[in-house]
């Protein structure tokens, strides 16, 4: 089913994608190995300014694990990147001493400000690749979080999912004073509502309980600074492209 689904959903987003020509096409020729069609295509038309995104890719599990064990990501170590003081003190208390392929290439274009579509397996260190930068972010631009909203917000498929890449922002955000909160359905709404209300730094949610929010006037998302969509080839096989696309242009233009 989801064979047949996928060439269909590719076809939509490609009519749906406002940008240019030219701009689209920096995102798939910097590809290094490509991401599925239909992910490809949706993240051309989520991608808030592809004339400065990048593609990076680090699928490799083995490769991750090699430069673990050697201690050596190409010669990058965490000191190169450099994190603000907190999030390394944060990274250092994990445990971590070498950055992995996918978090040496991520993490400094992030930390730039630019946008991203990054390709790794689960296990290569994907979570750290994005919440340390965006905490890195909000450490060196601290201000309150918007009522009813967040600061960065983070789409995920499943609760399960979403629960763990809350844990990690609680974890690395530890000598940070910022707000997490997860969102996600098969619970109740009362406890997330009250901390939309009075503002989180990072929001974590998965689609349906988010627009479920949004539908009764509990998240807004104007001011939201940075979305990220992990599992994006799985939020498209669970069918989630349009409440991906219903969340997204709530989005300031913007926003990272
Ligand atoms: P993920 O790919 O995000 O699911 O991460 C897989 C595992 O790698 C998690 O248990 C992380 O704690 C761990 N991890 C992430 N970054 C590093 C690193 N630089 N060094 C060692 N372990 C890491």
């Amino acid at each position: 089913r989801i064979a047949v689904q996928e060439p269909a959903i590719e076809v939509v987003a490609e009519e749906l994608v406002e940008t240019p020509e030219p701009a689209a096409k920096i995102v798939a020729e910097e590809m290094v190995e490509a991401p599925e069609p239909a992910t490809e295509a949706v993240a051309e038309e989520i991608i808030a300014r592809p004339e400065t995104a990048k593609v990076v890719a680090e699928t490799k599990i083995e490769e991750t694990n090699k430069a673990l064990e050697a201690k050596n990501t190409g010669g990058v170590t965490f000191a190169d990147l450099p994190l603000s003081v907190p999030v390394q003190e944060a990274v250092e208390k994990s445990g971590y001493e070498t950055p992995t392929p996918i978090q040496a290439k991520a993490i400094p274009l992030v930390m730039e400000g630019l946008d991203l579509l990054g390709i790794a397996q689960t296990g290569t260190g994907k979570t750290a690749a994005f919440a340390l930068p965006i905490l890195h972010r909000l450490a060196k631009d601290r201000r309150a979080a918007p009522r009813d909203g967040c600061r960065v917000l983070v789409l995920a498929p499943t609760r399960e999912l979403a629960a763990q890449i809350g844990a990690s922002f609680r974890d690395y955000g530890r000598h940070l004073r910022i707000e997490v909160a997860t969102i996600y359905g098969g619970v109740s709404p009362r406890a997330q509502r009250q901390a939309l209300a009075r503002g989180v730094d990072v929001l974590v949610a998965t689609p349906g309980r988010l627009i479920d929010h949004m539908g009764a006037g509990d998240a807004k998302l104007d001011k939201t600074e940075i979305l990220v969509i992990d599992e994006a080839d799985q939020m498209l096989d669970l069918g989630f492209v349009r409440d991906m696309r219903r969340i997204v242009s709530e989005l300031p233009p913007g926003r990272q």
